[in-house]
């Protein structure tokens, strides 16, 4: 099958919601006692990242072509299981997404920089340095470094 990003499977795209996506994704959901069906979708989005990453590495390392419409079936398998673990847990995928980007946004202003990434304000004392205060996770200093 040829893959053309923008019409695959004769969807349009003219934006799913990630709720309306995760609504969707649970007609095929297993209603599993809560340890199981977690676990279950825990191990199955490690499975599936695996999926991604073996496609990777075929291409990287033994030079086999990297085909979008494989690629984008095997993201689908992770984002499924995403949509699932947040749903056993009561977090929308929206929420996930919004705090994913305003924790990105407050760790890194202006962009990914790599001094930001070694050394992270703080998240437990917002990067305010405190001498006096017993922070296991910074030690008072306000900084996180790697
Ligand atoms: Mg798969
Ligand atoms: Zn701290």
């Amino acid at each position: 099958m040829t893959h053309d990003g923008m019409k695959h499977a004769g969807m349009k795209h003219d934006g799913m919601k990630l709720n309306e996506y995760q609504e969707l994704a649970q007609r095929t959901a297993a209603s599993r006692g809560s340890d199981l069906g977690l676990t279950i979708s825990g191990l199955g989005i490690c499975g599936e990242a695996g999926e991604v990453a073996e496609l990777i590495k075929k291409h990287v390392g033994h030079g086999h072509p990297l085909p979008s419409d494989k690629l984008c079936k095997e993201l689908g398998d992770v984002l499924w299981y995403l949509a699932d673990i947040a749903q056993r847990n009561g977090l929308t995928l929206e929420l996930v997404a919004r705090e994913n980007i305003a924790k990105l946004k407050a760790r890194y202003p202006e962009g990914f920089s790599s001094e930001r990434s070694r050394n992270r304000p703080c998240e437990i004392c917002n990067g305010m340095p405190n001498e006096g205060l017993a922070c296991d996770r910074c030690n008072g200093t306000g900084v996180v470094r790697q």
